[in-house]
């Protein structure tokens, strides 16, 4: 693959052109981040904002207040997505490792060397390499550039890297591409991520991309080559 024709700053900055001022973080809170990923499976953000608020009037998201809950009231507040028992047990999951490994506060945990930070966050379900830079960039506790699958396929697709049928060596082929171009700052980080992701979302969608309103038509692989 060529270089691609634009590079990540100016991309970064034709984004926020193009969408304003990236979307707020749910949380700067490890624990509520790792309980925003599970709480309601395949929901939208809405749907999944919703289900987090009603968690934190309700219940709370402490871990103790989690493992005092109902099952079916947690269950009733997973209903934003799909399987909602399973969300439950999820949450329930969460609560007794941060409550029974981790003294139910991950702040000391993330302040460790990268890898065991990493290691740590991984204990928790859904959470893999992704999930885990991603809680690390938003707690603004190192500056590594988590990338969702949104920002990986526009990223894909503007020339940074061939997307794989792998997609752990996608990621990695695109952390390569950009490494040597990225921020070292958190704040610059978490703008790109959330641009990104909000790019894939609404126009670089997976299937049927909107090329013809994207701001980064003209420097894009994927329509010159279609
Ligand atoms: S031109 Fe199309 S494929 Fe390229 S980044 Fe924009 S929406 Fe995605």
């Amino acid at each position: 693959m060529g270089k691609p024709a634009i590079t990540f700053s100016k991309l970064i900055d034709k984004l926020q052109q193009h969408y304003g001022p990236p979307a707020p973080l749910p949380s700067n809170d490890p624990l509520e981040l790792i309980i925003w990923e599970n709480i309601a499976y395949l929901a939208s953000d809405n749907r999944r904002a919703e289900a987090f608020a009603t968690l934190k009037q309700t219940i709370g998201t402490r871990p103790e207040q989690i493992l005092a809950a109902q099952h079916s009231a947690l269950a009733a507040i997973g209903k934003a997505g799909m399987l909602p028992d399973v969300s439950a047990e999820k949450l329930l999951t969460i609560a007794k490792i941060a409550y029974e490994e981790f003294e139910s506060d991950l702040r000391a945990t993330l302040k460790k060397p990268l890898p065991q930070a990493k290691k740590a966050l991984k204990r928790f379900p859904s959470i893999g390499d992704p999930g885990a830079e991603k809680i690390l960039l938003f707690t603004r506790s190192y500056p590594v550039m988590a990338l969702d699958s949104n920002g990986l396929r526009v990223l894909c697709r503007v020339g940074f890297a061939e997307e794989q049928k792998n997609y752990s060596a996608t990621y990695r082929l695109v952390q390569n591409a950009i490494h040597e171009q990225l921020p070292r700052e958190c704040d610059s980080l978490i703008r790109a991520h959330q641009l990104l992701r909000e790019h894939g979302q609404e126009l670089c969608k997976r299937s049927k991309p909107r090329c013809a309103e994207c701001p980064l038509s003209d420097r894009c692989n994927y329509i010159r080559k279609a």
